[in-house]
């Protein structure tokens, strides 16, 4: 088998969704899962709409057209770019947008191509990525109604990204007010009122989130169950549905210090080291080519990671839970950032057990 691997547990995976759905439902809530993560692997998002998930999410057109051949609402998460409007109205049944521009050349590509999109206007709360700011929510909805081959079907924000903006009830309030708005001018029952991402989670368990919110949209907290706000793996919530798998090409005894003199290393930082004496090292053949420093650790604790460079991971085994030979396979716990890139490496193979 070629390494480095990441390994995906179906029933971990399969379990996080259950487990959120229920948790969700309970409070009104359809949550969407979030493809992204895991570079919409079609195998992997099967697994989730399996589980019960209906709507696939993904910031990139190119992950939802390989999700075409699976049942369930597609939808883009990214703002879409004006060169990609084709492939967004083929590919996607809903996407957030802020600009009215772009969303009269999906609503004409829609008309050509005898469809009709749906959109959800983003509303910037305060977070200041994407998003209308509220004052000019209603102009902009009045505007989008108008538009042929468009259907305007929710409100949504985004928080916790850019400016760390924590959700609130009162800043989630913002996307109730609007509802209500467009209820009372238009007659219009907007369906989905989509509160934000995995940060949301907490708010949404204290109960304390507007009843209007029926939508979360999750990626982190699904895939590795953690909550977003401060970081927490939520009980009942498996970390570990995926484990990055690296073989060990060397194992030598060597010092803890380089001998020499020290400059800057491979990547322009100059190190620093421990005289800890002579130390049992292996190289395992994964390196930042495949994944970023300080994103992955090894599942046995008496491993460290001592440094990494393009296509090594340089690691002190000498407290390892076990005696290590060449050729064995060392397992790591990643975070969200080093799970996006994995997944995008095409070094790094990816199966399902
Ligand atoms: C990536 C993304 C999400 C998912 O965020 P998580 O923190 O992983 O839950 C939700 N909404 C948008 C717009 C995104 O781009």
């Amino acid at each position: 088998m070629p390494y480095p691997a990441l390994k995906v547990d179906m029933k971990k995976l399969e379990s996080n969704a259950r487990f959120l759905i229920q948790e969700c439902n309970k409070f009104g809530i359809n949550p969407m899962a979030v493809t992204k993560g895991f570079s919409a692997i079609p195998e992997v998002a099967q697994i989730l709409v399996n589980a019960g998930i209906n709507t696939l999410a993904d910031a990139r057109i190119l992950n939802l057209k390989k999700l075409r051949h699976i049942e369930c609402t597609k939808v883009l998460l990214r703002i879409p770019m004006l060169s990609e409007l084709k492939d967004v109205v083929e590919f996607s049944d809903i996407s957030l947008n802020s600009e009215i521009k772009t969303i009269r050349e999906i609503g004409k590509l829609s008309v050509q191509m005898g469809k009709k999109h749906k959109v959800i206007l983003m509303i910037d709360v305060g977070d200041l990525r994407e998003g209308v700011w509220p004052d000019n929510a209603l102009e902009y909805i009045d505007q989008i109604i108008q538009i042929d081959g468009v259907e305007l079907v929710g409100v949504g924000t985004n928080v916790t990204c850019y400016g760390a903006v924590l959700p609130t009830y009162e800043n989630l309030s913002i996307l109730s007010e609007i509802y209500q708005n467009v209820k009372k001018q238009y007659n219009i029952k907007l369906d989905i009122i989509s509160g934000g991402n995995s940060s949301s989670i907490l708010l949404m368990k204290s109960g304390k989130m507007p009843k209007e919110i029926n939508n979360l949209r999750l990626g982190e907290v699904l895939l590795l169950g953690r909550e977003t706000q401060d970081g927490t793996i939520i009980d009942s919530l498996y970390d570990d549905a995926f484990i990055l798998q690296a073989e060990i090409i060397e194992i030598k005894e060597k010092p803890s210090v380089p001998i020499g003199i020290i400059g800057v290393d491979g990547f322009g930082s100059k190190p620093n080291f421990d005289d800890r004496g002579i130390r049992k090292r292996a190289i395992v053949a994964l390196g930042r080519q495949d994944i970023k420093v300080n994103t992955y650790q090894p599942l046995d604790p008496g491993l460290d990671i001592l440094g990494s460079s393009s296509d090594h991971t340089v690691l002190d085994i000498t407290d390892g839970s076990h005696a290590y030979d060449l050729g064995d396979i060392i397992e790591f716990s990643i975070n969200y950032e080093a799970l996006l890139s994995v997944c995008t490496s095409e070094y790094v193979r990816k199966y399902i057990v």
